[in-house]
């Protein structure tokens, strides 16, 4: 797979509400996206920094992904999103070299952006998502 950037740094914070204004005065740019995806069970803001992103990301749900990892690990890096031209593509190609999925096919997720994620098992423990248009 090809990957031409990372799109999105993936952060787990506990309040959203408390972490925007951090990263606003932080990066000196507003967050300009705020969207809850249900099936991920998360709320998600958005702050763009060069053709890169900053994805927080507040849990809906302790039994959800993120409230899962808060629990375990806290607040911090979750995950790096490379952009691809087709996720599903990449998806396919990875598992093609023995690299574990946890999604086999691409779903929608913010934004509308096409993603799946590697398994970390087999990524050096670095959770590694694929993201197309
Ligand atoms: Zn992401």
């Amino acid at each position: 797979m090809k990957t031409t950037h990372i799109e999105h740094l993936g952060i787990a914070v506990k309040s959203l509400e408390e972490s925007i204004p951090y990263y606003e005065n932080l990066l000196g740019t507003k967050c300009y996206n705020i969207e809850e995806v249900k099936d991920q069970r998360v709320r998600t803001a958005f702050f763009q920094v060069g053709q890169t992103k900053i994805e927080l990301l507040e849990s809906t749900d302790p039994e959800g992904p993120i409230g899962k990892f808060l629990e375990k690990k806290g607040e911090g890096i979750h995950h790096v999103a490379f952009a691809v031209e087709n996720a599903s593509e990449a998806l396919a190609e990875a598992e093609s070299q023995g690299l574990a999925l946890i999604d086999k096919v691409s779903r929608k997720g913010a934004e509308g952006m096409n993603i799946g994620f590697l398994h970390p098992k087999s990524t050096h423990g670095v959770l590694i998502e694929f993201c197309s248009k």
